[in-house]
């Protein structure tokens, strides 16, 4: 089938680390000659406020299903999941159906390919029904997937998440340095109660519904994984037998400048990179604890006091909905003239952490973060909260040395530390940068992540293909010849 004619609806899960993966991902289709859809939420393409697509990519959207001041934070998270599997998936497959008749839609071929977000089991299914080959895209990491993928023999030997150092077993290729400690953790709940302590009581079912989810992906025609093999080809070997097809395609913000407007739910601060301007060679702090982290007071304190006491300056991104009152009028006290200390909304973080001025990175972790870290050479403390963060952190220290990892230990004393080495250590500088350039080999043309990429475009011309013929071979049922449709 000719590239022109393949349309891909892709459709992320709606928050903002899936976003950030999906939107380079759907240019990179596009530069390759394809047709995408990109599919929001009515909310969040409202934040987002994109209107002008690139020829061949365009943004529709659908309902979410819940009120417009709704939260949707990580602590509702499941609200969001029923209400998307519901009125979001009902909305879906009316749109999915429609975009499928030649002509619906203008100068775009019907949809001949859907890559939904794996965590949207319900996107993929009903692709499936409606004749679509669908794949499925886990933005997470492939180590995370990978003991996920494992659960089952983590649940026989007994080895579940919790702040322990004992080693574990039961996750191929990670024996002898995964520490049950590392092991991905459930986010708190919305009354803010800790699930480890249910999960230490037993086996929390959200970990088994989890499990169970990045197995089911193994029913799509291929997984779609954004690594590269120098950071996880471990990992995606594991996986491998267990699906139909992978491909490790990442890290996909390399392939496209950065992100503008277009992804961001939050309104970056401008100002942000002219204030690194002002300020010495690695020598400030960034520290972002991502789009869904909640902290809570004491750590904040802890995090303040012990950045305050490296005397380093430092760039800190605090989303309104991350502090109440008390730590806004500690920070009031901290930033005092602004020369040091500079608290953000929002920053554009990708020209932060290319900023010469930064130093080191305080995250939270998560793999875009992580990623876009190690792409610019920074250095990294780690201070996990969930979901695939704690997997991350352990091989950012543990494998990579790209960073210190400080998960579980949150006192003033070990911010100052492991920050301080994190400025000064020229082996973990040396050591993130060699990586980087491993990884930027990965994505360049010719590397393994650039032919992987290139392969997926051809996958899904061929599926695309043999879908269209499939919907125009003649059926025969009673003695009638009629086309399938
Ligand atoms: N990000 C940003 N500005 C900020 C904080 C985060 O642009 O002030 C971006 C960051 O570059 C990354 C994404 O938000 O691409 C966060 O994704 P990640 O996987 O690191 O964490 P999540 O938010 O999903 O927990």
């Amino acid at each position: 089938m000719a590239v022109a004619a393949v349309h891909v609806l892709v459709f992320p899960w709606p928050l903002q680390g899936h976003i950030n993966t999906f939107v380079p991902f759907s240019k990179a289709l596009v530069n390759s000659g394809v047709h995408v859809t990109f599919l929001h939420t009515d909310h969040n393409l409202r934040r987002v406020r994109c209107t002008a697509a690139a020829p061949r990519l365009r943004y529709l959207s659908i309902p979410d299903g819940l009120p417009d001041d709704h939260p949707r934070s990580v602590g509702d998270i499941f609200t969001l999941m029923e209400s998307m599997s519901t009125t979001g998936s009902a909305a879906y497959r009316a749109l999915l159906l429609s975009l499928l008749s030649p002509g619906s839609g203008g100068e775009f071929p019907p949809v001949t390919c859907v890559v939904a977000d794996g965590i949207m089991l319900f996107a993929i299914d009903i692709a499936e029904e409606l004749g679509v080959p669908v794949l499925a895209f886990r933005t997470a990491s492939a180590n995370s997937f990978s003991a996920y993928l494992a659960v089952p023999r983590l649940l026989e030997l007994g080895e579940t998440p919790l702040p322990v150092d004992d080693t574990v077993h039961g996750v191929p290729g990670m024996e002898g340095f995964l520490r049950r400690r590392d092991l991905p953790r459930l986010a708190p709940a919305a009354d803010g109660h800790p699930t480890e302590s249910a999960a230490a009581a037993g086996v929390h079912p959200l970990l088994l519904t989890m499990a169970k989810g990045i197995a089911d992906c193994g029913r799509t025609r291929a997984l779609v994984l954004n690594t590269a093999a120098s950071l996880e080809g471990s990992a995606v070997a594991h996986i491998s037998p267990h699906m139909r097809d992978v491909f490790a395609i990442g890290p996909l913000h390399a392939m496209s400048a950065v992100p503008g407007p277009a992804a961001s739910l939050w309104r970056e601060d401008d100002g942000c990179v002219a204030w690194l301007d002002g300020h010495a060679d690695r020598s400030v702090v960034y520290v972002s604890l991502g789009s869904l982290t909640h902290i809570w007071h004491h750590e904040f304190t802890e995090f303040l006091l012990g950045l305050l006491a490296t005397g380093y300056p430092f760039l800190w991104v605090l989303r309104p909905d991350m502090v109440g009152a008390a730590e806004e009028a500690a920070l009031r006290g901290a930033v005092g003239d602004g020369s040091k200390v500079r608290v953000v909304e929002w920053a554009p973080q990708r020209d932060v952490l290319r900023h010469r001025a930064v130093g080191c990175f305080l995250t939270h972790s998560g793999w875009n973060s992580t990623m876009e870290s190690i792409l610019e050479g920074v250095p990294m403390v780690c201070w996990p909260f969930f979901a695939d963060q704690h997997i991350n952190s352990r091989f950012v220290h543990a494998v990579w040395r790209a960073g210190l990892d400080m998960k579980d230990v949150c006192d003033r004393s070990t911010v100052t530390s492991m920050v301080t080495e994190a400025m000064e250590s020229s082996e973990i500088r040396q050591s993130v940068q060699a990586l980087a350039q491993r990884v930027k080999r990965d994505v360049a043309a010719g590397g393994s992540s650039d032919a992987e990429f290139k392969r997926l475009v051809g996958f899904i011309a061929e599926h695309s293909a043999m879908a269209r013929h499939q919907a125009h071979t003649p059926v025969i049922t009673n003695g009638d010849v009629r086309h399938q449709d």
